[in-house]
């Protein structure tokens, strides 16, 4: 080890605390360092080159160190870094608004409300529909509806939406009142009196990502949006994994043709460059904000708008443009299809494959079809094996997610696929 690895991993194992993490194993172990990207590659501290497999838990699209990204930064950063967005406004931040907007041709989505990360957005969407019903006259309406292992954020309100119970049971009770469903047959099941105090549905679109990359149904986003119109319920999508281009098209509601009311963004919408969000809604919802002080929404961030992060969500909805990003992703999306179906004919481990867009999730079981004992940390080991063939990734339990940069070339995804697959095999033959 070089000694200047030698003294990042010191000091981390010091002073740091990581997201998501089991500090006493962590220490356990030296940790990569990561120092520089290229595309999608990542490289570490020791001069070892990876391919970007989760695109750096699930924020990166066009690649690293872009240089049409990088180089709207570097030009917004000889301006200025960072100006209030509480009073005045900036020119990078307008421009970006517009451009959002403009995503959705029809127009119904025309207010954009920046914050900082996936949390963010979607705590803002919930506060934002919590006053809104108290400014419409239906202040009975204080309940959400989300579904089972869904994954909406960290902050105690987004939290407060969480289905993963080892994530957010201890702090239920300090949350918003949420009810569970099962899936859109849970629908159902409710009775008038709960539809009645349901301010709003809140889903992650078409996939689920923390929960092993779970698909939806086909259609059955529309079922929902048609629900919802039936009862008065407002629906939140959560589309900060699958939105700008994750699912193959550039937001996951428009492969069902679903305007949501409140649309949240965060991961890739600077192309994976600065941490920004954006609350989208529609203007009727906003206008139940004006016509007096009582009635303005009171929530912010020091950080809001921050025109570093807006002049790369502007650059990195350019490069959609100039790379066709979109357009060549069905046959990207099909190499990987095909090659993960290939991988799992050879492998009895491979239990199945969900795919979504550039999504994937390949779930490992035992031979026999029954689960790894959860102590055995088979996701995890195998990710751990896969670097020593060049790929980084994450598991979720027993899947492991490969969700690569858009950029992704088919040579590349094909060393993704063959890392992986050795990556299994040294853990488990
Ligand atoms: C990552 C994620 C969030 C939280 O975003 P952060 O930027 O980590 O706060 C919320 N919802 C979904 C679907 C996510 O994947």
């Amino acid at each position: 080890m070089k000694p200047s690895t030698r003294a990042w991993v010191a000091a981390d194992k010091a002073h740091c605390w990581h997201p998501f993490t089991r500090q006493d194993q962590w220490c356990d172990g030296d940790p990569l360092v990561l120092v520089e990207g290229d595309g999608v590659w990542l490289t570490d501290s020791e001069g070892r080159r990876y391919i970007d497999g989760n695109a750096s838990i699930w924020t990166n699209i066009h690649g690293h160190r872009h240089p049409v990204i990088n180089e709207a930064i570097v030009r917004q950063l000889e301006q200025v870094a960072h100006t209030s967005y509480l009073g005045f406004a900036n020119p990078r931040a307008s421009e970006l608004a517009g451009r959002l907007c403009g995503l959705f041709p029809s127009g119904e989505l025309s207010r954009v409300f920046f914050s900082d990360d996936g949390s963010t957005a979607v705590e803002c969407a919930i506060k934002m529909e919590i006053q809104f019903r108290m400014q419409t006259g239906a202040p009975e309406r204080t309940e959400f509806l989300a579904f089972d292992q869904c994954y909406h954020g960290d902050t105690m309100g987004a939290a407060s939406l969480g289905g993963v119970s080892s994530f957010f049971e201890r702090f239920r009770q300090f949350g918003f009142p949420v009810h569970h469903l099962q899936g859109i047959e849970g629908l159902e099941a409710l009775d008038e009196a709960q539809i009645a105090r349901t301010a709003a549905v809140v889903i992650e679109p078409l996939v689920q990502g923390v929960n092993q990359i779970h698909v939806w149904p086909n259609g059955m986003l529309r079922q929902l949006r048609e629900w919802c119109d039936r009862h008065g319920v407002h629906l939140i999508l959560d589309e900060v994994m699958t939105g700008f281009g994750r699912t193959g098209s550039m937001f996951a509601c428009q492969q069902e043709e679903v305007i949501p009311d409140f649309l949240c963004c965060a991961k890739g919408i600077t192309g994976g460059y600065m941490p920004l969000a954006a609350t989208l809604t529609r203007e009727a919802i906003y206008e139940a904000f004006l016509g007096g002080a009582e009635r303005a929404f009171y929530y912010g961030h020091s950080y809001t708008a921050n025109p570093l992060g807006c002049a790369a969500a502007l650059a990195s909805l350019d490069v959609f443009e100039q790379e066709q990003t979109l357009a060549q992703l069905p046959e990207k999306v099909r190499l990987l299809g095909d090659l993960l179906t290939e991988m799992q004919q050879r492998c009895s481990n491979i239990h199945a494959v969900r795919q979504c867009g550039m999504v994937a999730g390949v779930e490992l079981r035992q031979a026999s079809g029954e689960p790894f004992p959860y102590t055995r940390r088979v996701g995890a080991n195998i990710c751990e094996a896969a670097r020593e063939h060049g790929l980084l990734t994450r598991p979720v339990l027993d899947t492991v997610v490969l969700m690569p940069p858009l950029c992704i070339d088919s040579e590349e995804i094909k060393q993704m696929c063959l890392a992986l697959e050795a990556g299994i095999s040294d853990t488990l033959s």
